[in-house]
């Protein structure tokens, strides 16, 4: 039971669920059972005339009422079982869907790093439908098929145990077979999750790139690599339905080779006369049924097998270590401070022996070529990662040791990509403090400067944004994002390419903004544009994950270095 609840995320109200939908499905099968015993006796009774004795028609009536009644009971249990089995596979997958939210938001940014977004997508919402379908049409009725089964054994060992072994001896056999088959059906399933996977990232490409794609004329060779995911998922399927069913036959086949035993051994019995005649036949009648739910069974281990195999990234996301760390912690002041910080994503250092210090009140410029580790320094400053060697320390205080979420407090972030959701323009700037007043969002909006475009559009602050907010430009996107950072106050900013993409009318609205914000804070900014860096407090040039150079503008200028040479490229290209 406890592996099964790992299994299948099963809380505590979802093991009682599973419980008793299970106990109800066995309630079914067993109800089951009554009319075929009721044959049975009919069969018997009618043959007695062979033994030389006359048919009691008054048994035979009664045995007919029986039979009726069972209909009833059938149909009030498997509506029961029905209600239960269902009652208790949604409410699960609700649960763990919820789980999954939940426990997303306390996993340290390298997980999403490491996870395609679509195949996160697909943990959540695949992997819990598969979840949702074996519990239930296949975990119950397993469960229960394998506990009655093991009640008609019992019975039928009373009659005759003889009889009752010829009839099960083939099951273990059988079993055997499905077991060993399990590492190669794993394999398959393996290949089977990622061919879907690899579709799926496919189509999601696909459909995201459709603007590039038409006007590119790429659609051929997109279209082409589509087709062909499709027709790898498609061969990898029938692989997969083919090497499970031939094995599945092939245990069929054996079980049904019980039903020869059971003729052998009975003829053999009763030549030996210690066999009883009607005993005989009652024991070919039942073997002629009793495979049924036992093979049901057996053809459901695969799908089970599967379940396996599809959700174990839902496991390892489950399971995987949430950053902790202590909160309420007194750090004197906001200084940031690198000190011999080396780090990689993956195999490959981004970041070697780094170290400065980003002082408060100052402002503290992070330059170099495009992929030189600017942005990782940033993160690994608030903590989205933990840095392999060396120690971040913000106020003193290793970041290592902090809550991540308490350490969020003290950052405000402006990126060149804002992230708006689909909600009100007063709503997408409350973000950056959602208790806000409306009094507030509106003073964090004036000084970012958002007013004068926002009291242009047709409902002011109430005017939704669409999907990302595609409505607004470059620049009105990216004050709304400094107008939450303002409403977040936080005492440490960072601006990564905060007016990269924005054009030179822009760029002077959300400069004059981004001076408002980074009064007094420790600000780290970076910047592509040397231009705008020229009058930090602070230079850091990098390159290749090493720092080669530090000082004021006009140090660095005067030094012929890196920063130097690439100002000077930058201006003669203007
Ligand atoms: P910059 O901001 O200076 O352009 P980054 O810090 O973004 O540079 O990247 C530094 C290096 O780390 C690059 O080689 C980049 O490919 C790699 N990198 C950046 N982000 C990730 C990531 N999320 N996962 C793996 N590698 C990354
Ligand atoms: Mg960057």
């Amino acid at each position: 039971m406890n592996r099964l609840k790992t299994m299948l995320f099963l809380d505590e109200q979802g093991e009682k669920n599973l419980r008793s939908a299970i106990i109800a499905c066995l309630l079914t099968s067993l109800s089951l059972m009554i009319p075929f015993s009721i044959t049975i006796l009919v069969f018997t009774e009618a043959l007695t005339p062979l033994a030389g004795e006359t048919i009691s028609w008054q048994k035979m009536w009664l045995m007919f009422g029986i039979g009726l009644a069972a209909f009833v009971v059938i149909f009030f249990f498997s509506k029961n079982d029905y209600r239960k089995t269902y009652v208790s596979s949604y409410g699960n997958s609700e649960s763990t869907r919820l789980q999954v939210a939940e426990k997303m938001r306390s996993l340290p940014m390298s997980f999403f790093n490491a996870k395609d977004l679509s195949e996160l997508s697909s943990n959540i919402m695949a992997d819990c439908t598969n979840i949702e379908q074996v519990m239930s049409n296949i975990v119950p009725q397993l469960i229960a098929n394998v506990i009655s089964s093991v009640i008609v054994c019992a019975i039928l060992a009373v009659f005759d145990w003889r009889m009752a072994l010829a009839v099960f001896i083939m099951l273990p056999v059988a079993t055997l077979v499905l077991f060993l088959s399990r590492k190669a059906q794993n394999r398959l399933f393996g290949r089977h999750v990622e061919a879907r996977l690899n579709a799926e990232k496919q189509s999601q490409e696909y459909l995201e790139g459709i603007k590039v794609i038409r006007a590119c004329s790429l659609g051929g060779d997109k279209f082409r690599k589509l087709d062909e995911e499709f027709t790898e998922q498609r061969r990898v399927a029938i692989r997969v339905e083919l090497v499970s069913g031939v094995f599945i036959a092939l245990s069929t086949m054996l079980l049904r080779g019980g039903i020869g035993i059971v003729t052998f051994v009975g003829v053999t019995l009763l030549t030996k006369g210690s066999l009883d005649f009607l005993v005989f036949l009652m024991f070919l009648l039942i073997s002629s049924r009793i495979y049924g739910p036992i093979l049901t069974v057996l053809s459901m281990l695969p799908d089970l097998l599967y379940l396996r195999v599809a959700t174990q990234r839902l496991h390892e996301l489950m399971e995987s270590k949430p950053m902790a760390g202590d909160t309420e912690v007194f750090m004197p002041g906001n200084t940031v401070s690198f000190e011999n910080v080396s780090f990689s994503y993956h195999d490959d250092e981004v970041l070697k022996e780094v170290s400065f210090i980003a002082r408060e009140g100052e402002v503290t410029a992070l330059v170099g070529p495009s992929g030189s580790g600017k942005s990782t320094i940033s993160q690994l400053a608030a903590r989205f990662w933990d840095t392999t060697r060396g120690s971040v320390k913000v106020g003193g205080t290793e970041v290592k040791t902090l809550d991540p979420e308490y350490l969020m407090k003290k950052f405000a972030f402006v990126f060149q990509n804002v992230i708006l959701f689909n909600d009100t323009v007063e709503a997408n700037i409350r973000i950056g403090k959602p208790d806000a007043s409306e009094e507030e969002v509106r003073a964090a909006a004036k000084t970012a400067r958002c007013d004068e475009f926002i009291e242009k559009l047709p409902d002011g602050y109430q005017t939704m944004l669409g999907e990302n907010g595609a409505t607004l430009s470059g620049g009105e996107r990216q004050r709304i994002s400094i107008a939450r950072a303002f409403l977040k106050d936080a005492p440490i900013v960072i601006l990564d390419e905060a007016t990269a993409s924005l054009d030179p009318e822009s760029e002077v609205y959300v400069q004059q903004a981004i001076n408002r914000l980074v009064a007094d804070k420790t600000v780290l900014m970076i910047a592509h544009r040397l231009r705008t860096v020229l009058h930090a407090d602070h230079i850091v040039v990098l390159e290749k994950g090493r720092i080669v150079e530090e000082g004021t503008g006009e140090e660095l200028l005067a030094g012929n270095g890196l920063f130097s040479r690439l100002y000077h490229i930058q201006q003669g290209g203007i």
